[in-house]
Order: structure tokens, then C-alpha cells, then sequence
């Protein structure tokens, strides 16, 4: 029983049906594209080493900055300038970060001697006052130096600003000394030790080898695997100026890729340094351009805390470690040989996109109907046949029709509303092709049928003097057959349809008609073929003899089973079947869609 779930339908097996071309073309075209898919694949599988387990990376990094600087300060002196040399050695400019960072100071501005105090602000737009009503008492700005007393005092001559209770004398603002202080910091060197690991694979390495020679710098071509790097060299390989960059400072990757193949015959796994700057180095001067902080040196100076702020630019380095580690798994290797399959799939849909469209469909409906291509279109015409059985979707409202004078059948798929089914135009459709080695199978007394007396032993063509002439029957009729149907009013427009569709002679009066629908012989073989101990006498017979006939009709006049199952019978047909089997009592209950 369809839809019911049993337990043996667990234990089937379900293969598709294949379509097998013999075609040189196709056949080339397929291995074409196995062959592209195949190369591809492996291709891939080695370059990518996808038969490998991956894993990311783990590391731990270590810097270490070497390098002395001489830096001359101006100062004033009791309003005379003075040059102080001094030098800056490792502890002077590196300062310790947090994460794989590290700094390096290459510009600065000081402002010695503050202590807690009041003082008038550095003058700026925001702090120069003319009175004290210019000032507001305990105000603070974010952007100043202290808490404001409320007070309008002179800063310098005539100058005043607003007074703060600060860090006394307030810092100056003042841009970063042009050129840097300490530009020299471009022959610092550092040295990066960077151990990583590979907690799946159980591997761990550092980028320091044993045999390293000290004294080396990194060069990326000549010495790529030295650790120790110049700060300027680092700046030249991304195209930047040390000096430029050291005015305001900025920050600076260093990324080191480890791309390891732990495989025992292939086993490499050393480190890859680039380098990329990491700030904006498009930010025009007023959005905070550079890099920089400030930090304060605190003393007592008789008994007063003191302090010297410095406002550092420098240089921030990231050391960024990325990268991965793999070894063959042969599960890997599975999954990705599986997860390739399917691509060789693509030939099957590559070739069946060239039959679709390439068909006559697709001729018929170029530009040129008669171009060079039709006769590949035609052999793939052939092969769409072949290959694509379309389905009309059995609808209760979906019948056939076949009209003697009419090449091809008609599709009718709509209520008909108390039209004649006759009127209706319905979609031409192809008639069934006939299949000629279905000849063998008809009832042997078709093959050779009995004389019909007066008339010669030969296929006898359509005969316009049976029954009454046209203009006797119904107003849809033109073969003069037909006869008002019995059903009842709403269903009866269905019934009302001729044999032809131009007036003439009845398909009824055809000899073949004869043998192939009303021979009584004929059905009686066909029931039997189909139940060879049917009792033929009995009352029920006549009623089989007359379905059978329908269908044999059906069956001739519309070629393919699915047709036939929604084949209209024309009204002279119909009623010369019933006269031939009648229905003892009761009306004819007529055709009911089997869906
Ligand atoms: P009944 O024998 O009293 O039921 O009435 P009919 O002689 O009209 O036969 C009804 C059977 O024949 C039903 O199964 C119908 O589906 C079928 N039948 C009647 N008319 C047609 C027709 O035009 N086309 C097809 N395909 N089947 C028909
Ligand atoms: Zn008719
Ligand atoms: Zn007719």
C-alpha cells in the first residue's frame, strides 16, 4: 500500500537508471573535463598541502633594543641659549610594554621643575583672559593643565591667562622638535627571540638558531634569517623615513610567519619576517598624528616634590606571530578526496547544459532557423528525447482531443463552463511518434482482416456516405455523426465534440475503425489477453467490450498511454462504440478523469 511505512523497506536498494550516449564528442568532452577536474584537484592538494592536519601557532617573543644616542638640548639659560650634549643609552629610550611590543623614543619635549602650585595657563585662544570675569573658578577644561582659581593673571608681559591651581610652571604646547632629537635611533638594532610550539603536533622551535652569528643584521635577501633588525631598515622595506616617521613617531608591525611542514621528508619549518606600518600615516597634522605619551621623573628638591614631564614620541614595534603548522592525517586525506567527488560531476552537468540548449528547442528559436548548427541541434534533439520524458501534471480539468483532419493532437487544460469542447482552441501537442514494432503485437485477425463484402481486400479510406450528412446532427458536429450528449447539464459541453474539425467524412466509416475498435473478435482477445479465464457470455461483457473499445480508440488515436488515460472520445465514436455494445438500461455515465 502506497504511504505506509513497513520494515522491509528498510532493506532496498535504490540505483539510478543511467543514460549511456555513444557519442566520440561527448565521450571526448567528458574526459576533457575529468581531466581538468583531476588536475585541479591534485593540484591543489599538493600546493595547499590539504592532506595535512593544521594548527596555529603558539609563541612567546623577547626583544631586546641595543644602541647609544647623542642628543644636543637648547636650553635657556637666563635668557641666553645653551646647547646641552648628552647620551641616551638603552634604558634612557626603551620603555617597557605590555604584549609583544616594544618602544623606542626618538623625540621629546621636557618641561623641568614643576611642583603643586598656582599659575597662569600657557597662553592659547582657550585660556587668554582680559579680567577676571573671563575665568570661572574650580572649572576644569580637559584639555588644560589644571583646575582653574578664578583668577585673570599675567603670563608673559601684557599676556594674561586664566590662573590654575597645577603642575607649576604648565607645560608649553609646542610641536615636536624639527629634527628629531633622536634620529640617530635608526642604528638601533633589536633582537627578536621568538619560541613557538605546536602543542598538537608535540613540535616546538625558536627562530634563533644554534650556529647564529651575532654580529649579523637581517637583510631580506641576503640575510633573511638573522633576528637582529635595524630600526632604519625596518622603515625602508615599507617605503617609510625613519627621520620623518621619528618627528612624531608612529607604529610599526613586524610580522613573522611560520609556515611549518612538519612531515618527516619534507620537515621545514623556519620563520618569514615582513614588516607593515601600523598607524595612519595619511592623518593630516591636526587629528593627533604620530605616536606619543607623557611620563613624569619625580625628586624632592629641598623638601618639595618636584618633577620633570616629558612628552615621548617614538616608535611602537608589534611583533604579530602568525601562522600554522601541518602534518600528513590521513583523515584529512579522506575528507578532502570526498569532498572533491563531487566535482567530477560537473562533466555530467557541463554535457547536459550543451543537449538542453543546444537542442532544436533552442534552433528553432535563434535568429537563423536554418544555420550551420541544426545538425548538431538535431542529434541533440535526439538525445534530449532520449534522456527528458516530461509530465503534464494530471489536473481533473486536463483532457485530450484528436481531430481526423488535424495533424496533431490538442491539449485542453480549463473548466469548460458550457462551452462545446468542439470550440475550444486548446495547445497543439505532437502526436505520440508511432512506434512501429508495436505492429507485431496487435490480434492476429487484425493483421488480416475479413473482407468487408462488395469491398476490395485492401485498407479501405474514409467513407463519407456512412450515417446522416452534416447539418442533420448537432450545431458542432461536421461529420454528421455525432449525437447530443446524455449526460447531465453541467458536464454535458464535454461529450459535445466531433471527429473533425472542418466538415467531412467520419472517422467512424474508416475500415480501420472497424478492426481496430469495433471488432468483436478483436476485444474479446484483448480482455482475454489480459484475463485469459474471463467468462465472455455473461452480462458484464458488453460493458467490457465497450471500455475496451474506448480504450483501443484512445490507444490508436492518441499513441502514448499517459494521453490516452485523458483522451476525449469524439460524440460519433462514442455512440457508434454504445450501438456496437450497448447498455441494457440506464444512461451512460461517460468520461471521468482518473485523477
Ligand atoms: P458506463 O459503462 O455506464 O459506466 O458508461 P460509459 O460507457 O460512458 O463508460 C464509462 C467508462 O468509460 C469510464 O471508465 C470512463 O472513464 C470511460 N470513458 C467514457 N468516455 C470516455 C472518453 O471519452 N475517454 C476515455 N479515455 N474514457 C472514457
Ligand atoms: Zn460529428
Ligand atoms: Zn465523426
Amino acid at each position: 500500500m502506497p504511504g505506509r511505512c513497513r520494515c522491509r523497506d528498510a532493506f532496498q536498494y535504490e540505483s539510478s537508471k543511467v543514460i549511456r550516449i555513444q557519442s566520440v564528442h561527448y565521450g571526448t568532452l567528458q574526459w576533457i573535463c575529468h581531466v581538468i577536474v583531476l588536475s585541479y584537484v591534485s593540484f591543489a592538494l599538493v600546493s595547499d598541502k590539504l592532506y595535512q592536519r593544521k594548527e596555529p601557532v603558539v609563541s612567546s617573543v623577547h626583544t631586546k633594543v641595543k644602541g647609544i644616542a647623542e642628543v644636543s638640548e637648547e636650553t635657556m639659560e637666563n635668557g641666553v641659549k645653551k646647547t646641552a650634549w648628552s647620551v641616551f643609552d638603552t634604558a634612557d629610550y626603551t620603555f617597557p610594554l605590555q604584549g609583544n611590543s616594544f618602544f623606542v623614543m626618538t623625540n621629546f619635549l621636557k618641561t623641568e621643575g614643576q611642583s603643586q602650585g598656582r599659575c597662569p595657563e600657557y597662553p592659547t585662544r582657550r585660556t587668554l583672559c582680559s579680567s577676571d570675569k573671563g575665568c570661572k573658578k574650580g572649572w576644569m577644561d580637559p584639555q588644560s593643565r589644571g583646575i582653574q582659581t578664578g583668577k585673570c593673571v599675567p603670563y608673559k608681559g601684557n599676556q594674561k591667562t586664566c590662573e590654575v591651581s597645577a603642575w607649576c610652571p604648565t607645560e608649553a604646547v609646542q610641536e615636536a622638535p624639527r629634527p628629531a632629537l633622536l634620529r640617530s635611533a635608526e642604528n638601533f638594532t633589536v633582537l627578536i627571540k621568538n619560541n613557538i610550539d605546536f602543542p598538537g603536533h608535540n613540535y616546538t622551535a625558536r627562530n634563533i638558531l644554534p650556529d647564529l652569528n651575532v654580529s649579523c643584521t637581517f637583510h631580506k635577501t641576503q640575510n633573511p634569517e638573522c633576528p637582529i633588525f635595524r630600526l632604519g631598515d625596518i622603515f625602508r622595506e615599507t617605503g617609510d623615513n625613519f627621520s620623518d616617521v621619528a618627528i612624531q613617531g608612529g607604529i610599526m608591525g613586524i610580522e613573522i610567519y611560520w609556515d611549518c611542514n612538519l612531515d618527516r621528508w619534507f620537515h621545514h619549518c623556519r620563520p618569514k619576517y615582513s614588516f607593515r606600518r601600523l598607524d595612519d600615516k595619511t592623518t593630516n597634522e591636526s587629528l593627533y598624528p604620530g605616536y606619543n605619551f607623557r611620563y613624569a621623573k619625580y625628586y624632592k628638591e629641598m623638601n618639595i616634590e618636584k618633577r620633570t614631564l616629558i612628552k615621548v614620541f617614538g616608535i611602537r614595534f608589534d611583533i604579530l606571530v602568525f601562522g600554522t603548522g601541518g602534518k600528513f592525517d590521513i583523515i584529512q586525506l579522506v575528507v578532502y578526496i570526498g569532498s572533491t567527488l563531487s566535482y567530477f560531476g560537473l562533466a555530467t552537468v557541463f554535457i547536459d547544459f550543451l543537449i538542453n540548449t543546444y537542442s532544436s528547442g533552442w534552433c528553432r528559436s535563434c535568429v537563423y532557423p536554418c544555420c550551420k548548427c541544426c545538425q548538431p541541434c538535431a542529434v541533440n534533439e535526439y538525445y534530449y528525447r532520449k534522456k527528458c520524458e516530461s509530465i503534464v501534471e494530471p489536473k481533473p480539468t486536463l483532457k485530450y482531443v484528436s481531430f481526423v483532419d488535424e495533424p496533431h493532437i490538442r491539449m485542453v487544460d480549463q473548466q469548460l463552463l458550457g462551452k462545446s469542447l468542439q470550440d475550444v482552441k486548446g495547445k497543439e501537442v505532437p502526436r505520440p511518434p508511432l512506434d512501429f514494432t508495436d505492429l507485431p503485437k496487435l490480434p492476429l485477425s487484425l493483421r488480416d482482416p475479413p473482407p468487408v463484402p462488395g469491398q476490395p481486400e485492401e485498407m479501405q479510406p474514409l467513407r463519407g456516405e456512412a450515417g446522416p450528412s452534416p447539418g442533420d446532427g448537432p450545431r458542432w458536429c461536421q461529420c454528421g455523426n455525432c449525437l447530443p450528449s446524455q449526460l447531465p447539464e453541467n458536464r454535458r459541453c464535454l461529450e459535445e465534440l466531433c471527429c473533425r474539425k472542418k466538415p467531412g467524412a467520419c472517422i467512424t466509416s474508416s475500415d480501420l475503425f472497424r478492426q481496430l475498435v469495433l471488432s468483436r473478435q478483436a476485444l474479446q482477445f484483448l480482455l482475454l489477453y489480459q484475463e485469459p479465464l474471463l467468462a465472455l457470455d455473461s452480462d458484464a461483457t458488453n460493458a467490457r467490450l465497450r471500455h475496451c473499445a474506448y480504450r483501443c480508440y484512445a490507444a490508436w488515436r492518441f499513441g502514448s498511454q499517459d494521453v490516452a488515460d485523458f483522451a476525449i472520445l469524439p460524440s460519433c465514436c462514442r455512440w457508434r462504440i454504445r450501438r456496437e455494445f450497448p447498455k441494457s438500461q440506464g444512461q451512460y455515465s461517460g468520461f471521468r478523469s482518473p485523477y
